[in-house]
């Protein structure tokens, strides 16, 4: 295609005339405005705070595409195309390593699951094997296997520091021509669409789009303009022990928790606490049965004892099937939230997916639409990361 820039999402020259207001300067929001300023739109992205203060300023930084279902394998491998192409500009960088995820003996349903998903996984050309215990422990000698019934370790991934590409790309989109706008925070406003910047003269500010990115906040701007959508913010937890460990990245679906490598020795996670949050009033801090149930993981599962440096919490957001809203709720306004705990990994598909979508492209395109609900839904929160035993929600294991 003509004027494609490959490290980008839609044509350059798409965009132009075109005015788009991006409300979120997480991973998501900072690539939807790069996409759409090399398309050749005039974007202004609003940031409450400073860029990545959100979620994104406190992922894991854990990055594959072992995604069972299509649409989510294919935007996996395609946020990671962009990874690895963007490594090494600004601070970012991208690090191979394999991600293994498995499930302990006597966990027969987890096992069955993690089977049966590495088996769709494979139909969907994912790079995924099955090994019992004995052969992953000959693989990777720094996991303990002797009470692994399978593991399935999916090769086309790596890890980063979620913090260097939010500000990378953002770096990159002022470049392209986009206003970052910090300390700005907005109301959105419909028909037509629009933003008002609090602490400014009350003007509402138009635009042709406004893509609504604002994270844990999602929910609650988009009800100030009238628009329902099931959203729930949760709390999940992670910390960085500073003794070293050389391994893979591994998941222990038994155990609910995971860890990579980590510059200062290993990151490890989850502490999922499936209850609504409040965006505004939540609790920052790791709490303490957190750190002493992925403690013990981490001595069962890798004969780590975590000397913790730093130990917190941060909001995911959760809808009722487990699958993003991406996509228009009314007219020129779009929304982009409810990734499930994956939303770092796949933030440089999603947000390209979104600029297609406010550019007008339809084929081909990944559409989650937000109008398969109708908002009021009542639901339970299901854990991101967990593998699916009984066909409910899962998001890629
Ligand atoms: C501990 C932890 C570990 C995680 N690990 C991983 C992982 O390994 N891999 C993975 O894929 N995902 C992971 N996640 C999930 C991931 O962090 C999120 O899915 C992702 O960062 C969401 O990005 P976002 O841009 O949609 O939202 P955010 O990063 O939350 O950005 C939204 C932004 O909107 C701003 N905002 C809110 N309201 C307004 C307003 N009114 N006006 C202007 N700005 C506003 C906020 O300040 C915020 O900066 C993890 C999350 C946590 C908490």
């Amino acid at each position: 295609m003509a004027g494609r820039d490959p490290d980008a999402g839609p044509a350059s020259g798409a965009g132009d005339g075109m005015r788009v207001a991006v409300v979120g300067g997480g991973a998501f929001g900072v690539t939807a405005a790069y996409d759409l300023a090399v398309a050749g739109a005039d974007v202004t992205l609003f940031e409450k705070g400073d860029i990545g203060s959100g979620a994104s300023g406190r992922a894991a930084g854990v990055l594959y595409d072992a995604y069972a279902e299509d649409i989510d394998a294919e935007m996996g491998a395609r946020a990671l195309e962009r990874f690895r192409r963007l490594s090494g500009t600004g601070e970012f960088t991208f690090t191979e390593c394999p991600y293994v995820m498995l499930a302990r003996e006597g966990d027969d349903d987890l096992a069955e699951a993690i089977r049966g998903a590495a088996g769709r996984m494979r139909v969907h050309d994912r790079d995924v094997e099955t090994l019992g215990g004995d052969e992953l422990g000959e693989r990777f000698p720094s996991l303990q296997v002797d009470d692994v019934a399978v593991a399935a370790v999916a090769r086309n991934a790596g890890w980063t520091d979620p913090g260097s590409y939010v500000a990378t790309v953002a770096d990159l989109a002022a470049s392209a021509g986009a206003e970052i706008r910090t300390d700005s925070e907005v109301a959105v406003s419909t028909a037509p669409p629009g933003v008002a910047v609090a602490d400014e003269a009350p003007v509402t500010r138009r635009f042709d789009a406004v893509v609504v990115a604002a994270g844990a906040h999602t929910k609650r701007l988009l009800a100030d303009a009238g628009i329902a959508v099931p959203l729930k913010p949760y709390r999940v937890q992670a910390l960085v022990s500073g003794r070293a460990f050389d391994g893979p990245m591994w998941y222990d679906a038994s155990a609910g928790a995971y860890a990579r490598p980590h510059p200062a020795g290993l990151l490890a996670g989850d502490g999922t606490v499936p209850v609504e949050a409040d965006p505004d009033e939540w609790d920052r801090d790791a709490d303490d049965w957190f750190l002493a149930d992925v403690g013990g993981t981490l001595r069962d599962r890798a004969g780590h004892d975590p000397d913790v440096e730093r130990a917190w919490a941060g909001l995911c957001t959760a809808t009722p099937d487990g699958d993003p809203l991406l996509g228009e709720v009314a007219d020129g306004v779009l929304v982009a939230a409810g990734w499930q705990g994956h939303g770092f990994m796949r933030a440089p598909a999603t947000g390209e997916a979104i600029a297609r979508q406010v550019l007008g492209e339809r084929e081909g395109v990944p559409q989650f639409a937000p109008g398969r609900f109708d908002g009021d839904e009542a639901f339970e929160i299901s854990e991101g990361m967990a593998v699916d035993t009984d066909d409910g929600p899962e998001k890629g294991c």
